[in-house]
C-alpha cells in the first residue's frame, strides 16, 4: 500500500480523535524508524516516552516472542511466574512494597483513585487534591482527575470528588485539606501540561504535609517513570517516599502495560474481588517489562540517561532560536522564540525528525537508548528546521 492509501483508509474507517502527521512508520531499530516508502527518520519520541529501549530491542524482542510461544495469556483465576517476577522486580526497583497490573497509565491511576477512596472510606474522606495543569488519563474518573477545562468540557458530568490546587503552592493544597480528603495526586514533571518540573521544596513540603493530616501521597509516574527523568523513578530523584506509584508508558518497552504501586501500609487495603482486569499482569507484556526494568534499572544506565538529557539540554540551549529548555534527563520541553511548536513538529517530519509538542513547547522523549551519533543526527536537523 502506498501512503495515499493507507491516509484514505485512516480518514474512511478510524475515528478522527488524533491530528496525525504525514507518514506511516512501518519499521525502526533503536532510535531509527522507517516508513512505508522508505524515507528514514530519528526518533525523539519513542512512541511518546512508551519504547524505552527504542524500536524493535533485539534482547526484549526475543524475550517477548519466546514468551508469545510459551503461553501468552491466562485468567487471573492462576498464577503467573513472569507477572510474580516483575511484581518483585519493581518493588526492588521503586521501594513500594506491591503492584496491581492493568494495560494503561489511566488503569493504573483508576486503581490509585480506589485505593485512596478505600483508604478514606471510614472517616468519609473520599475528596483527591490533583493540580492545576496536570494530566492524569482519559477515562472519565482520570479526566476529573486531570486539572484542565479544556479536556472536561465535553464529557460532563464527570466523576465527582477532585479538587485542584496550584503546583508549586503548598498554601493551596493546605487550604483544601479540610478532612474530606483521602490523596494528593501529582506528577513530578507535568509532561502534557508543557514539561514543567515541580520543586523540590514543594514536594518534600507536600510529603510532610500528607503525613501529618493522614493524606495519601499518590504520584503520577506514567510518563516519568522507568529511567525517563534518569532515576528509576522520578520521586527517587526528590527522595520522597509516596504511600502510591502509578506507572505504564515506558514500563514494558512497547507493550500495553500499567502498575498501580502500594507502600507497606496499603499492601491489604484491596480485597479479593475489588479490581480487576482480564489482560492486567499479562505473561507477554510482563516478559517485556522484566527486560526493561532490569536493563533501565542498572545505575550506570541510569547515570548515561542523565549525561544524554545534559547533553542534549546544552546543546538546545546553545540554538539561537530556543528561549529555553526544561526538564528532567530525557524529558525536555524547548520553548522556542517566535515559532509555533506544531509548525515546527510538521516540518520535521518532512525532514527526518519525529519529535512532540505539549503546549506550546517542543517535547523531546527519545528512546532511553539513543546514542550520541543519532541525537547529533536529530540536532542537526532540528536546528536546520528551526533556521528555515
Ligand atoms: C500518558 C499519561 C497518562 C495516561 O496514560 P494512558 O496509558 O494513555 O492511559 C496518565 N498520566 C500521565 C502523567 C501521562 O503522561
Amino acid at each position: 500500500m502506498t501512503f495515499e492509501q493507507i491516509k484514505e483508509q485512516e480518514q474512511t474507517y478510524v475515528l478522527h480523535t488524533y491530528g496525525r502527521v504525514d507518514a506511516a512508520l512501518v519499521k525502526g531499530e533503536n532510535a531509527r524508524a522507517w516508513d512505508v516508502e522508505g524515507k528514514e527518520y530519528i526518533d525523539f519520541t519513542a512512541g511518546i516516552g512508551v519504547n524505552a529501549l527504542g524500536y524493535s530491542d533485539p534482547e526484549w524482542a526475543a524475550a517477548v516472542a519466546a514468551q508469545a510461544g510459551k503461553i501468552q495469556h491466562m485468567c487471573n483465576y492462576y498464577y503467573c511466574p513472569e507477572n510474580t517476577a516483575l511484581a518483585q522486580e519493581l518493588s526492588e526497583a521503586s521501594g513500594m512494597a506491591k503492584a496491581f497490573f492493568c494495560n494503561s497509565g489511566a488503569e493504573a491511576n483508576e486503581c490509585a483513585i480506589k485505593v485512596a477512596r478505600k483508604y478514606g472510606e471510614q472517616r468519609g474522606a473520599g475528596k483527591i487534591v490533583t493540580l492545576v495543569n496536570s494530566f492524569h488519563g482519559r477515562t472519565l474518573t482520570t479526566l476529573a482527575a486531570t486539572g484542565q477545562e479544556g479536556f472536561h468540557k465535553d464529557f460532563l458530568p464527570l466523576t465527582e470528588g477532585f479538587v485542584y490546587a496550584q503546583a508549586g503552592d503548598l498554601e493551596s493544597v493546605k487550604a483544601l485539606l479540610d478532612g474530606s480528603v483521602c490523596a494528593v495526586l501529582l506528577e513530578m514533571v507535568q509532561g502534557e501540561g508543557g514539561v514543567i518540573p515541580m520543586e523540590e521544596d514543594f514536594v518534600k513540603g507536600l510529603e510532610q504535609l500528607c503525613r501529618e493530616r493522614d493524606v495519601l501521597l499518590m504520584i503520577d509516574e506514567v510518563q516519568t517513570g522507568v529511567g525517563r527523568t534518569g532515576t528509576f523513578y522520578a520521586y527517587q530523584g526528590y527522595g520522597v517516599h509516596p504511600d502510591v506509584v502509578t506507572t505504564a508508558k515506558g514500563l514494558a518497552g512497547g507493550l500495553p502495560i500499567g502498575a498501580c504501586l502500594v507502600s507497606g501500609k496499603l499492601g491489604d487495603i484491596l480485597k479479593p474481588g475489588m479490581n480487576g482486569s482480564t489482560f492486567g499482569g499479562n505473561p507477554v507484556a510482563c516478559a517485556g517489562a522484566r527486560v526493561v526494568v532490569r536493563r533501565v534499572g542498572d545505575p550506570a544506565f541510569l547515570q548515561s540517561v542523565k549525561e544524554k538529557g545534559a547533553y542534549l539540554k546544552e546543546k538546545l540551549e546553545a540554538m539561537p532560536q530556543v528561549e529555553y529548555v526544561r526538564g528532567k534527563g530525557l524529558m525536555l520541553g524547548v520553548k522556542l522564540k517566535g515559532k509555533d511548536a506544531h509548525e515546527v513538529l510538521v516540518e520535521c517530519a518532512k525532514q527526518g525528525l519525529l519529535i512532540l509538542t505539549a503546549k506550546e513547547l517542543v517535547r523531546f522523549l527519545p528512546p532511553l537508548t539513543i546514542t550520541k551519533e543519532d541525537m547529533d543526527q536529530g540536532l542537526a536537523i532540528f536546528q536546520k528546521v528551526l533556521e528555515q
